[in-house]
């Protein structure tokens, strides 16, 4: 099928190669001109495992191109999808603002019938804004279907989750918009297509759920606030296991054993970040308030994380006392491993305030090389984490890094001021760690 995907982002990126993989004809759009250029260029704006490859390949087969006109990749489509961002406003809502410019350049570009999927996480009711949109500003009468199509990708895993997701979510009331989906995500669905054939995340079949679009956009926000509500609930019991002197890791996998509690997503920390849970579960909150429900659930689930990155000071002011003129080494940028995503990055927070109380402050990530625009420049960026850590008074893990575990902790122990580690992630082995003469401080344990 010829498909346009309008925004290549992580989602749109993503989406286009495995679209693209499994036998379509993509052509991938974005109104940054810059973007598109470095991707003819074969240059991946995003980190995301075997993403590159993917991309190299299909454009090589010409299965995969793309543009910044985003009227010609619709006029030559039979299917659009819409992966633009939907940031939050300061109120919660999510901003509309590039869902409904890139409706509006649908319904000026629509050129016969058209199926318009909707991949950005969007409030309830943004279906049907879209279709007033295209309505408003097509030309023609020429017919077209609108289809809710929740993304449910993970950062770091995206490229994974593209190929073998756990569900694929449809919501139209249209009966040959669904057969369409039905056809275009065939391969997925069965898993029959080259790039599966002996893969380990291979599933035996993909399910598919056909529903109204209300509550596929539901599904999506209520999916994600849920996940965000299993790790406050769980930094909520690590924070009283502190008081009372038991362990979270015992307490979590106690719990785990439990099938109907289950043991994944159950790791405390110093909270979630990134582009999705912190604005998914805000907008959630704010539409359940527009409604007159108010969701006192998730508001909790909201204030509970924002307390959660504050542990890290708490405990550097148990170690160091007061923190003015101290050296701090922190390991990780990243809202978590194998992503170079710093959106609402927990380590922002816990920066910017080490700066704000007078520390010296020494940052290392494997992949992330620059200041997310929240962060304070006063940090030092550092090229690995032994610079981080040189006669500096702590080390601080804020992204568990797989190679924060293969660190010389005995090298380390020659090189620092004091040795003094705080595990936002309880992600090192405190064991070894304490025989070795830190003073080791995790989360909840
Ligand atoms: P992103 O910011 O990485 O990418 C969005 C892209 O859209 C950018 O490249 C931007 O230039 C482009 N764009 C904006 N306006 C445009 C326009 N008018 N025309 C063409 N291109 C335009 O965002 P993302 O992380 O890919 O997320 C996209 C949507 O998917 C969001 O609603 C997000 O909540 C949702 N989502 C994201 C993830 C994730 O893990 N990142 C997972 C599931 C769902």
């Amino acid at each position: 099928m010829k498909v346009c995907v309008i925004g290549t982002g992580y989602v749109g990126l993503v989406t286009g190669v495995c679209l693209a993989e499994i036998g379509h004809d993509v052509i991938c759009v974005d109104k940054d001109e810059s973007k598109v250029s470095s991707l003819m260029e074969g240059k991946i704006p995003i980190f995301e495992e075997g993403l590159e490859e993917l991309v190299k390949s299909n454009v090589k087969k010409k299965s995969l191109v793309f543009d910044a006109e985003t009227s010609s990749g619709v006029a030559k489509s039979d299917i659009v999808f819409i992966c633009v961002g939907t940031p939050p406003l300061p109120s919660g809502k999510p901003d509309l603002t590039a869902i409904d410019d890139v409706a509006r350049m649908i319904g000026k570009s629509l050129n016969g019938y058209k199926i318009i999927l909707n991949k950005s996480t969007v409030p309830i009711g943004t279906a049907k804004r879209i279709t007033k949109i295209i309505r408003e500003n097509q030309e023609g009468d020429q017919g077209f279907d609108i289809v809710s199509n929740p993304e449910f990708l993970k950062e770091g895993e995206a490229v994974k989750d593209a190929f073998f997701p756990e569900r694929i979510v449809i919501g139209s009331g249209s009966k040959k918009a669904i057969n369409m989906m039905k056809e275009l995500y065939g391969p997925i669905i069965r898993q029959d297509f080259d790039y599966a054939s002996g893969n380990s995340h291979r599933k035996k079949q993909v399910p598919i759920l056909i529903t109204d679009s209300t509550s596929s956009e539901l599904i999506k926000y209520a999916s994600n606030a849920f996940l965000a509500t299993k790790i406050s609930f769980v930094n909520e019991v690590a924070n009283i296991c502190e008081r009372v002197g038991a362990n979270i890791l015992d307490v979590t996998y106690g719990m785990g054993l439990d099938e109907r509690i289950g043991s994944r997503f159950m790791k405390a920390g110093i909270g979630w970040g990134g582009s999705c849970f912190p604005k998914d579960v805000r907008a959630l909150s704010y539409t359940a308030e527009e409604y007159g429900s108010p969701a006192s659930i998730l508001n909790a689930v909201i204030q509970v994380n924002n307390q959660q990155r504050f542990k890290i000071i708490q405990k550097a002011v148990d170690m160091l006392g007061i923190i003015e003129d101290k050296v701090i080494g922190v390991l990780g940028i990243a809202f978590k491993p194998n992503t170079d995503d710093t959106r609402e990055a927990p380590s922002v927070t816990v920066i910017n305030k080490f700066l704000e109380l007078g520390a010296e402050v020494r940052v290392y990530d494997p992949i992330v090389r620059d200041y997310p625009d929240s962060m304070d420049r006063g940090a030092l960026f550092v090229t690995d984490a032994y610079k981080a850590v040189e006669g500096a008074d702590l080390m601080v893990l804020v992204t568990e890094w797989e190679e924060f575990l293969t660190l010389d902790f005995n090298r380390i122990k020659g090189i620092m001021s004091e040795k003094n580690i705080i595990d936002g992630r309880n992600f090192l082995d405190k064991k070894m760690l304490r025989e070795l003469g830190y003073k080791y401080m995790g989360i909840g344990n």
